[in-house]
């Protein structure tokens, strides 16, 4: 990696600017291939990335995001681009409360290689049993086709306080209907590995500031920019190559030595290659974020706490903000704004140590294809990076890297993509 192939110079196209496209990217320049790369929008980041909000004021997140130490690809992205210094990592630990009963306790990563933690019941999720916890280890190794409540009991303690927000926040799906290995492989390579890699990470000046805008920095360095409202309209084949594409309003030849990477939604790809297999579904998150008169923290002044029993799942407090997440949304994301905010701002007056204040100024966002839903039946429709053009890759966090539809999912799929360009080469040129 890192070596100039003797081959003609490769040029590769890339179609999106979301975080897969970024990296596929950066990994193809690596690679010492030309790059071009078109947005459809007017930035990057795709469903990932900060903007100046006219009501609050202030820059805001599209969503709240949390990173965790496991997330190498994450890690490698930004070592790479120089900017493994903008996340933030905070206590390692996952703070909850029950409102149906104020209960608070507090997940916190121990020892993996002797969990003595799991014998002592302070450290355990309130009402829950030793024997919860066995099935952990296992779920990585659970078949393709198995849900959660294939190896968990919907109706235990640790199902409603532990597998529902874990399903809701990594997979965005209901945790009946959540895939098992999906599941099980990111708390293989998180929390079952150990406190650095369960170490939660978050993004103090956004996630463009952390993610997005070091990936353009690093591109302009080396000569390349992003052509910003530049749709991909259409693609034409010939035989087992693209032959053509049209952006915007220009066609564009291949040259021999051409590869296409779409780093698109899946709904994009289809539009553009009806033949490619993707998943169907998917779910919104919505996220609310209130900037009271005054600074409000949350209880003993963490950076976000997990809620059980209540509209909202995780409330983060970011400066003066403070940012609720709902993910698998899809009971709420129709309900009007005004709504939704009042409950979120009541459940935090509830938990927020400050007297009750009034409703503070809100936006709510609602993203409607958050993620593709992570039921089994969807993850086994998660194409590859190659396809059965020699040309076209594809890469997004809903392509199938064995991982949650996630950044780290994104990150890996356009390490991948790259990947698959590079092989591609030394087939035609060994
Ligand atoms: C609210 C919310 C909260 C989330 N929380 C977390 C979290 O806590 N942790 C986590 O790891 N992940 C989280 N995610 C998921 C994460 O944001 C995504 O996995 C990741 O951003 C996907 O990146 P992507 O590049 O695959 O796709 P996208 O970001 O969707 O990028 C695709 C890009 O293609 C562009 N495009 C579309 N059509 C065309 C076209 N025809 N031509 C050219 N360009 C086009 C789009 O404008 C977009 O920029 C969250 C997502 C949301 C929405």
């Amino acid at each position: 990696m890192g070596k100039k192939l003797n081959t003609p110079l490769t040029r590769v196209h890339i179609f999106g600017a979301g975080l897969a496209g970024l990296s596929a990217a950066v990994y193809c320049l690596q690679r010492g291939f030309e790059i071009r790369v078109y947005e459809a929008a007017n930035h990057a980041g795709g469903r990932c990335r900060s903007f100046r909000d006219s009501i609050l004021d202030c820059l805001i997140d599209n969503g709240n995001h949390l990173i965790l130490g496991g997330n190498r690809g994450i890690f490698d992205y930004l070592r790479l681009i120089g900017a493994d210094r903008g996340l933030q990592a905070v206590p390692n630990a996952f703070p909850f409360i029950d409102l149906k009963n104020a209960e608070r306790w507090t997940l916190q990563p121990g020892n993996v290689k002797l969990p003595f933690w799991i014998f002592l019941p302070h450290r355990r999720i309130p009402g829950t049993h030793i024997k919860d916890y066995l099935v952990l280890k296992k779920l990585a190794a659970a078949s393709p086709d198995s849900t959660l409540t294939n190896h968990v009991d919907p109706n235990s303690t640790m199902f409603k306080r532990f597998w529902e927000p874990l399903s809701n926040a990594v997979l965005n799906t209901d945790a009946r209907e959540g895939s098992a290995r999906l599941l099980g492989k990111m708390l293989e390579l998180t929390l079952l590995r150990g406190p650095a890699f369960a170490q939660p990470f978050l993004t103090p000046k956004g996630l463009s500031a952390a993610l997005v805008d070091p990936a353009i920095k690093y591109l302009a360095e080396h000569k390349c920019s992003i052509t910003f409202g530049a749709r991909v309209r259409s693609i034409s084949f010939s035989g087992s190559q693209v032959e053509n594409y049209i952006v915007g309003n220009e066609v564009v030849t291949c040259r021999k030595n051409d590869h296409i990477i779409l780093a698109l939604p899946p709904n994009e790809v289809a539009a553009l290659v009806p033949e490619v297999t993707i998943p169907t579904k998917y779910h919104p998150i919505v996220n609310i974020h209130f900037k009271p008169n005054r600074l409000c923290l949350l209880p003993n002044d963490v950076p976000f706490i997990g809620i059980i029993n209540g509209m909202c799942q995780w409330v983060f407090r970011k400066n003066n903000l403070l940012s609720v997440t709902i993910s698998n949304a899809k009971d709420l994301v129709e309900q009007e704004a005004n709504i939704l905010a009042s409950q979120a701002w009541q459940e935090i007056a509830t938990i927020i140590p400050e007297k009750v204040i009034p409703l503070p100024p809100y936006r709510v966002l609602k993203e409607r294809r958050a993620t593709i839903s992570q039921t089994p039946a969807q993850d086994i429709l998660r194409p590859n990076s190659y396809t059965k053009w020699e040309n076209l890759h594809l890469a997004g966090d809903w392509i199938n890297t064995g991982l949650p539809a996630t950044i780290e999912s994104a990150v890996q799929s356009g390490q991948n993509a790259a990947e698959t360009v590079e092989k591609s080469q030394i087939k035609k040129f060994p």
